[in-house]
């Protein structure tokens, strides 16, 4: 089956979380891997790459979006994740070593289902050293806590009393959900929602700290999934909830109102960012000519952690850092 992508240039939460952070990293996620020579290879296989902070939450919700699943097609809780997370990471893991592999020797990246781990890619990991083990260990500690957690709040009981065919969490590995946004293509991967004719709940799964900023946060987001159900769903806004659930906080489920000022705030700001994006790409046919519009950021911090190590902003970042390296 063909797969459903939008056009260029489309927007989506994680796309724009590195359109503030730089405009340089947003192109090279996007465009990079159309740059000539070994530019478009490095930023074709950088593209891929996520943070070692991110894999134990990453891994949480995909052993929650598993236990849900499996509850769907036999409306049974699976009895332990354990050891499903346990292979889930090992497979991360060997993902992220063949491709880091055959970018290495230059081969054609393998498809991989999943992000590729930093550490591994940049030769930080893969020897089996005892950090590399450590951090191993509390990565599927922390996420076999939080799926843990999951259990110990009121959602499994919940979800009992909904139909299998209310509970939606199938993208993960398949389609993206996305939707037009009045001529703005905007993915939503929400993590889980339940989804009624007339009302429905949409859940983000948190493994990080609860404070005030990451509450508003994760509410900001699942705005961004909200205007996803009103489109795609053609739900009234009022008949929309959302539920941030910080695991490792509290095993309370507090449920917001859709804020419908903040929605149209929001979709003002996808038009504008859209239209400029747009522009440019319409000024440039060409690739170089378009990077240009997308200036590299002055904040060494974000190259500090930028996974696009090939872009010249990660050197100039080293070079501050330690000036007498060549
Ligand atoms: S290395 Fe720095 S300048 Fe380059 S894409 Fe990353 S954050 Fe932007």
């Amino acid at each position: 089956m063909a797969r459903n992508i939008p056009n260029k240039p489309f927007l989506s939460w994680m796309g724009w979380g590195m359109l503030r952070a730089c405009r340089r990293r947003w192109f090279l996620h996007n465009f990079g891997r159309d740059l000539p020579g070994d530019a478009g290879w490095h930023a074709l296989a950088e593209r891929k790459l996520t943070y070692w902070a991110a894999f134990s939450g990453q891994l949480a919700d995909d052993g929650i979006t598993e236990a849900i699943r499996a509850f769907k097609r036999t409306r049974e809780w699976p009895v332990e994740m354990d050891g499903w997370l346990h292979k889930r990471a090992t497979e991360y893991v060997k993902d992220s070593k063949n491709y880091t592999q055959a970018y290495r020797e230059g081969r054609e990246l393998p498809y991989v289902e999943r992000q590729v781990l930093m550490p591994y890619f940049f030769g930080e990991y893969g020897d089996n050293s005892p950090e590399e083990r450590i951090a191993c260990r509390k990565v599927l500690d922390d996420a076999k806590a939080a799926v843990a957690r999951f259990f110990e709040t009121a959602l499994p009981a919940r979800l009992a009393e909904e139909p299998s065919e209310a509970l939606m969490s199938d993208h993960k590995g398949g389609q993206f959900p996305w939707a037009d946004q009045d001529g703005v293509p905007v993915y939503a991967v929400y993590d889980f929602a339940i989804r009624h004719d007339f009302d429905a709940v949409i859940f983000d799964w948190k493994t990080g700290k609860l404070t005030p900023e990451k509450e508003n946060m994760a509410l900001e987001q699942l705005h961004w999934y909200a205007q996803y159900a009103v489109k795609a769903w053609a739900l009234p806004a009022s008949a929309i909830r959302l539920a941030p659930v910080f695991l490792m906080a509290t095993t309370e489920i507090h449920e917001f109102q859709v804020d419908e000022d903040r929605l149209e705030r929001i979709r003002e700001e996808w038009q504008t960012a859209h239209a400029d994006i747009k522009s440019r790409m319409d000024r440039n046919t060409d690739i170089e000519g378009l990077m240009a519009e997308f200036p590299m950021t002055d904040d060494l911090r974000e190259c500090k952690g930028c996974q696009f190590r090939s872009c010249p902003g990660y050197g100039r970042y080293l070079a501050a850092v330690n000036p007498q390296s060549p």
